[in-house]
């Protein structure tokens, strides 16, 4: 339909895959790393060579303009995107593919899929973004359904309402980091939640795995940004009340938040938002060992400093992602962030 495509079996668009001479690069790099020899580049199997069953339920006829059983839709939501993910992808081993793949557009198609789902003994995963590392998306649901729909909510990806006053916005679950960045930048707001894998992973997502955020000291996780939740389940529309701090009882958003798609499809978030920075400075120190980094980092913690990111790397990943060289025994960087997710 001339929509950009990700990569059905790794991380990013598939227009931008590294080309055969990068992934050879860095091959050779990775075995220079680790001292080896003789590693072999292997090719990305074709999606026509999959050993993908035939689909075992198929969606009623309201319901089939919004769903999917093409080959690369099944493939590409098997399963999230933890090490051992893409390594089983690149295999070419899926496991547990949905036999459906649907793309609601809407809270009420949300629900007539839900229905549809109940009725015929089908399983129904909520798909976010599919950065998960944990099998959360993975359709492996055991044999007591007739089969399983994987609900993709990545259309459901508006910024709906903006309230100035309380300074938070209404956002549809199925918004990817950059996309509800980009409704709310024009407004001079941000949402301020950056998890590493913020490019391809939605507010449904972070909520329903309680994500934490790349700005790591005080708002760090998902919760503390959240207002109210909105969510379809199997037993009807919940939708937690916008209170600024309620003690009274248990909070419902806690049951959601977390849940991993497990109560049901959350289709929108009240999200408290921030005004846009406006001043930003950084700094890199080394440190001669590494538990001095520690001790360096918890004063300033402990000091209540709260610098919008203080990162401790070991020596390893301070040489491949922080380009700092690999001759330091430890260092401690609270570094900027990359350009993608700069503001
Ligand atoms: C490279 C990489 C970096 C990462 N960095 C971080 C990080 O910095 N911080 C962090 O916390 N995590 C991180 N993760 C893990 C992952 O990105 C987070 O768990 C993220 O919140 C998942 O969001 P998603 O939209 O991709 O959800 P998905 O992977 O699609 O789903 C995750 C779980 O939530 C459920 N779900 C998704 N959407 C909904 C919805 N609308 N309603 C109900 N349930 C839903 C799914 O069923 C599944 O159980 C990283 C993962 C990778 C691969």
């Amino acid at each position: 339909m001339g929509e950009r495509r990700r990569s059905w079996w790794g991380w990013g668009w598939a227009d931008q895959a590294m080309t055969d001479e990068q992934v050879a690069n860095l091959g050779s790099g990775v075995a220079a790393r680790l001292g080896v020899s003789g590693l072999q580049v292997r090719p990305v199997p074709a999606l026509a060579g999959l050993d993908l069953p035939e689909p075992r339920v198929h969606p009623p006829g309201a319901l089939a303009g919004i769903c999917s059983t093409d080959r690369e839709d099944r493939a590409g939501h098997s399963m999230g995107k933890a090490f051992r993910d893409v390594v089983r992808a690149l295999r070419g081993e899926l496991a547990h593919p949905p036999d459906v793949v649907a793309f609601p557009t809407s809270e009420a198609e949300v629900t007539a899929l839900l229905d549809w789902c109940s009725d015929a003994g089908v399983a129904a995963i909520p798909y976010g973004g599919g950065s998960s590392v944990v099998g959360g998306v993975e359709g492996d649901v055991g044999e007591g359904y007739a089969g399983v729909v994987s609900i993709d909510l990545t259309r459901m990806n508006r910024v709906l309402e903006i309230d100035r006053t309380a300074r938070a916005a209404r956002i549809q679950a199925g918004a990817l980091g950059p996309v509800l960045e980009d409704q709310l930048r024009p407004h001079g707001y941000t949402l301020r939640h950056f998890p590493q894998s913020f490019e391809f992973s939605t507010l449904g997502g972070w909520l329903a795995t309680r994500s934490g955020g790349h700005y790591a000291t005080v708002y760090t996780h998902i919760d503390d940004l959240t207002e109210s939740i909105r969510a379809v389940t199997p037993a009807g529309v919940t939708e937690s009340r916008r209170l600024p701090g309620s003690g009274a009882g248990p909070s419902p958003d806690r049951m959601l938040l977390g849940s991993e798609g497990i109560l049901g499809v959350i289709t929108e978030a009240w999200m408290r938002i921030q005004d846009r920075p406006v001043h930003r400075a950084s700094a890199g120190v080394h440190f001669a060992d590494y538990h001095d980094g520690v001790a360096a980092t918890r004063a300033i913690a402990q000091a209540a400093l709260f610098p919008t990111n203080c990162r401790l790397l070991d020596a390893g990943e301070a040489a491949t992602s922080a380009g700092v060289g690999t001759g330091a025994a430890g260092g401690a960087v609270p570094h900027e962030l990359p350009p993608a997710r700069r503001r």
